[in-house]
């Protein structure tokens, strides 16, 4: 059973590897991004306070985000999957922190956290593009810039966390999404022994 993060600012690719990780080593994908962007679209109670930050590029709050958390841990544990790539979580020291007491009351650990590093002019462009082609209504100039100013003040400190942990793994982000997966393969294998399913 292996537990992967994958990090990196928004429109860095995220989605798109984590697609690639789970279809190559049979991991279970949790994105919070979706799992909130689901319950929007449901109109919950929840969908509704998530709301009220993503429009803003804000974070939910770390609590309400950690007890999200759990409850899918728990329902993927119902269901018998092992090996978790999660994507868009942890985005804050507090939910890293958390992360692990999650995992270890689960009897696992988290095994490496592969950073995507892209350029900032580039991520803006993606994410543009991404909200022109999906209709994704945080993709818009305003919250762009905002989403970009918590990464740096919130998030990107995790980067220094986990390559103090020793499970960073550096990836340059930019180029080719196969190129940038064999990139990201030979890192996890050689760190963790992990081996594809395929
Ligand atoms: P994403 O799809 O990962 O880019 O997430 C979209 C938005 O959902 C973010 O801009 C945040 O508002 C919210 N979100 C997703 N994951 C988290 C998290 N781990 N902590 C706080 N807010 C989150």
């Amino acid at each position: 059973m292996l537990n992967i993060v994958i990090f990196g600012a928004p429109g860095s690719g995220k989605g798109t590897q984590s697609a690639k990780l789970i279809d190559k080593y049979g991991l279970f994908h949790i994105s919070t991004g979706e799992v909130l962007r689901e319950h929007i679209k449901n109109g919950t109670e929840l969908g509704k306070i998530a709301d009220s930050y993503i429009s803003k590029g804000q974070l939910i709050p770390d609590e309400l985000m950690i007890s999200i958390l759990d409850s899918v841990l728990e329902q993927q544990a119902k269901a018998g999957i092992s090996g978790v790539v999660f994507d868009g979580f942890p985005r804050t020291i507090p939910q890293a922190e958390a992360l692990n007491g999650l995992l270890q009351k689960r009897g696992t650990e988290l095994h490496a956290v592969i950073g995507l590093e892209v350029p900032e002019e580039e991520l803006i462009d993606r994410m543009l593009s991404r909200g022109k082609l999906t209709g994704r209504a945080d993709d818009n100039p305003d919250t762009i810039k905002n989403r970009l100013q918590v990464y740096h003040n919130q998030t990107h400190p995790l980067r220094e966390y986990y390559t103090k942990e020793e499970k960073y793994l550096a990836i340059n982000g930019m180029g080719i999404v196969d190129e940038i997966f064999n990139e990201i393969s030979t890192g996890l294998e050689a760190k963790t022994g992990i081996k594809s399913t395929k």
